[in-house]
């Protein structure tokens, strides 16, 4: 599965090229440095038969990923369900309506399965012996799981006050967690000092350039599942802002390599109101975001301070998107709404795309007969305390069925006076 096909790392402000190495940021410009490929050599070698005779996961687009070697961790991850979105689509008046379901991506149930796939690969054959990210919540679990599995030692910063459920998905691996008060921002600035210090592997920051790579099989995978084909509509949820721009890299990769024919996507972000500085820049017109403080319950994508959110407004403007955000009360419908047609539970950050989704539409924006991808990263079982209010509480009985027979009744009655309710 190894594939030599990454020339090295290039900046994307002035575009001189560094070699394969653990770097992130330019040293003459600051500008982010970029994996760059030899696509003409793609070309020559891969072909939807060869992609489609591997087996079902990332690992079968290794042409475009950033590895010398086979990978090592994350073998498992990737090609996830595209399902068919019928019952949200009436809901929503769109006739092609598909989720890409990350919620169930190996081992750690979230998108992040895939950048620390090829993170951790590259931290071993860089010959790292530690690894370690700042996280939302999700990188950390990922990170946390594949170190495990990889035998290297593992140090994960988090904000103290992240959700339970991503703190125990983390702690259960019996690595090194450390909570930090206050918000992510302030442990990305920390864990930037500490990677210089110590001389760690970290996921996101300066293995930053190879993780963001893991991104774009997530737009790989929408196009080989729709029949090598780009959506129409793509909607996205933004944390620093990487995996917005990397689906975009990834359709057009696949159209500069002959894998897909055509493709006229458009991209929109989706953000928190409470933590929104790209949408915000977006609808405002601007070129550059400005930093917020963040205050929502969709931890997993509040970020203040977004690493590629420069970009990311690029991506949304340049392939004629948009960016909208909701309130938090829209972001628990948005769950409740994926939950009761679909039979999917998301975090909070779904929660985000699908409510944004909702608006884009009922804004006239998305065009209610062409084909719509909603991008579902992460699992609700990890955000519970997002729904606990939100859902009712189940009815309580003896083991008797003469109670269950008095309870049906009220259940039946209950129901009524909804659907009562809900036609006017
Ligand atoms: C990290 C994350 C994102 C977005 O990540 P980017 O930093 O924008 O690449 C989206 N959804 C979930 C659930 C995440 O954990
Ligand atoms: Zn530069």
């Amino acid at each position: 599965m190894g594939a030599k096909y990454a020339k090295g790392l290039k900046c994307r402000e002035c575009g001189r090229n560094y070699e394969k190495k653990p770097v992130h940021v330019c040293e003459f410009c600051f500008g982010p440095l970029e994996v760059d490929y030899d696509y003409d050599a793609i070309k020559k070698v891969v072909s939807r038969e060869k992609i489609q005779s591997r087996g079902k996961n990332m690992w079968r687009y290794a042409e475009f990923l950033p590895l010398d070697g086979d990978p090592v961790v994350g073998l498992n991850t990737g090609m996830t369900p595209l399902v068919r979105a019928r019952r949200l689509g009436e809901e929503l008046g769109l006739k092609e309506l598909w989720i890409k379901n990350d919620a169930v991506n190996y081992p750690t149930l979230s998108f992040k399965d895939r950048v620390v796939s090829v993170a951790l690969s590259k931290a071993k054959e860089f010959g790292f012996k530690t690894v370690a990210c700042a996280t939302t919540g999700n990188l950390g679990n990922s990170v946390a799981s594949q170190a495990v599995r990889a035998g290297l030692e593992c140090y994960i910063f988090m904000p103290a006050n992240l959700e339970q459920g991503k703190i125990i998905g983390t702690s259960i691996f019996g690595v090194h967690v450390v909570g930090i008060s206050g918000n992510y921002d302030g442990v990305n600035r920390l864990c930037s000092e500490i990677a210089g210090k110590f001389g760690w592997a970290f996921a996101n920051i300066n293995l930053r350039p190879f993780y963001a790579e893991g991104s774009k099989t997530f737009g790989h995978e929408i196009c080989e599942q729709l029949g090598w084909k780009a959506p129409k509509h793509v909607i996205v949820p933004m944390a620093g802002g990487s995996l917005i721009c990397k689906i975009d890299k990834a359709i057009k990769e696949f159209l500069k390599t002959g894998l897909i024919e055509c493709s006229d996507t458009k991209i929109y972000g989706a953000q928190a109101t409470g933590c929104s500085p790209i949408t915000t820049a977006v609808k405002n017109g601007w070129e550059l975001f400005k930093p917020v403080k963040p205050d929502t319950i969709a931890r997993s994508i509040a970020i203040g301070n977004p690493a590629d959110g420069f970009y990311a407004i690029k991506t949304m403007r340049e392939s004629g998107g948009w960016g909208e955000d909701v309130t938090d009360a829209e972001l628990v419908e948005g769950i409740k709404l994926l939950a009761r047609t679909e039979g999917i539970f998301t975090e909070t950050a779904g929660g985000v795309t699908v409510a944004v989704t909702k608006k884009l539409v009922e804004q006239g924006r998305i065009a209610k007969d062409e084909s719509v991808v909603i991008s579902i990263t992460g699992n609700g079982l990890k955000t519970t305390e997002a729904v606990l209010t939100a859902v009712p509480r189940p009815d309580v009985i003896e083991a008797k069925l003469s109670d269950f027979e008095v309870l049906v009744e009220k259940i039946r009655e209950r129901d009524k006076k909804a659907e009562a309710v809900a036609a006017g």
